[in-house]
């Protein structure tokens, strides 16, 4: 095993168990581990830190495993931590046969996402560590879980900076002809083959419920609505009026078929493929206007370093949003970027309030559902955050 130190006075983030460790952390090595191995690391008087995935490429060099020296990185370990992970998930099945059953870091296992629809799970491997063990992880999770099939999407941009080729497809078993899930008792068919990410973003099940709520009479306009989720929620909420948007003809299709498993009145629904950065002013120039506006974009700043031209993107949306917003109405805005802070999105969006001459006041905040914790080691972890605003 290789044996990995680090340079002086730059253990305290692995004190303070902090999972990744940057290559300018390192002191420099005889000869270097495979990607994927796990090395032991220790301080530079020796002292030790604890057990890590090497990955060579990236510049998270080491994403920790385990900080405690009794421990051995192997099958017995993976089972423990993915059965902990499980279990910590116990009732949560309540509103929906659909959740994230394995959150990365926050869940202490770096670089693995596993998401359950039904009968099937979706396996990300994010990074070199959990790509090493890929075959251990599906073995475990189909005890685990019963899993009638396993499906690869390490189809994820973040897999070029380890060095890792982009790979999907079935792992375990075999893929129902359909997967539909049922979230707070709507009905939604999954594509965990072709769809995006894993097939449905589940970290907002809690907010679409919420928002369905404040729905009653409204005209609501949901932008970036992917397959409808927002959309449903609004309509089963008695919403008047439904106008969603995306650019991805796809999704759209998958969104219509969506509306068909409910029992929907489809007359208040309305489908548009565009870009919602020109659809918005088109609908300004229209002189339309709604009561409730859900903005649910991709992520504009994946990094700190994209984050300036983010904003901009941020406070574009937002500004027409709120030109098109009635008194009285409510807009919900998210931003899913782990580079953009809780407190700078807010700053933007107070930026977008003044520029389209608008009092907004914040009614809730909102953030990503029970099933994808935030481990408080791992504030990177905290990616999704929303508000609630209401317009005076
Ligand atoms: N709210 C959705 C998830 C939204 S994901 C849910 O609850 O399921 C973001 C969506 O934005 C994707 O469907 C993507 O196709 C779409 N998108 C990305 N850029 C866009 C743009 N410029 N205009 C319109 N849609 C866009």
């Amino acid at each position: 095993m290789h044996v990995v130190k680090i340079k002086p006075a730059r253990e305290k983030s692995a004190l303070h168990r902090h999972p990744w460790l940057f290559s300018g952390a390192l002191a420099p090595l005889a000869d270097t581990p495979t990607s994927g191995e796990t090395v032991k690391v220790l301080d530079s008087s020796g002292r030790f830190l604890g057990w890590a995935a090497w990955s060579g490429e990236s510049q998270i060099r080491l994403r920790f495993w385990s900080f405690d020296e009794r421990e051995t990185i192997d099958r017995d370990f993976f089972r423990r931590r993915l059965s902990r992970a499980i279990q910590l998930r116990a009732g949560m099945d309540r509103a929906s046969d659909a959740m994230r059953l394995v959150n990365g870091e926050s869940d202490a296992l770096p670089g693995l996402i596993v998401d359950r629809y039904g009968e099937v799970l979706v396996l990300q491997l994010l990074s070199a560590g959990p790509e090493a063990w890929r075959e251990v992880l599906c073995d475990e999770l189909q005890a685990l879980t019963g899993a009638r099939a396993i499906y690869e999407r390490s189809d994820a941009d973040v897999r070029e900076l380890e060095g890792l080729p982009l790979r999907s497809g079935l792992l375990r078993g075999e893929l129902p002809t359909v997967t539909d899930i049922t979230e707070h008792g709507l009905r939604y068919r999954v594509n965990v083959a072709a769809g995006q990410k894993t097939g449905f973003y589940l970290d907002q099940r809690a907010n679409r419920q919420r928002i369905g709520g404040l729905a009653r009479g409204a005209d609501v306009l949901n932008c970036f609505c992917y397959t409808g989720g927002f959309s449903l929620a609004a309509l089963r909420g008695d919403a008047r009026s439904v106008l969603s948007v995306d650019s991805s003809g796809d999704a759209l299709d998958a969104a219509r078929v969506n509306l068909g498993l409910n029992d929907l009145s489809s007359e208040r629904a309305e489908w548009v493929e565009a870009d919602v950065f020109q659809y918005l002013r088109l609908l300004r120039d229209k002189a339309q206007s709604y009561d409730l506006i859900v903005l649910d974009p991709p992520k504009f700043a994946p990094t700190a370093q994209h984050v300036e031209r983010a904003s901009r993107a941020y406070k574009d949306i937002n500004l027409w949003a709120m030109k098109l917003l009635r008194p009285g109405g409510h807009l919900a805005t998210f931003t899913c970027s782990g580079g953009m802070s809780a407190e700078l999105f807010q700053k933007v969006v107070a930026g977008s309030a003044w520029d389209a001459k608008a009092d907004m006041q914040l009614i809730e905040r909102f953030t990503a559902d029970v099933d994808h914790p935030v481990s408080l080691n791992f504030p990177e972890g905290d990616y999704l955050k929303g508000l609630l605003l209401r317009k005076v």
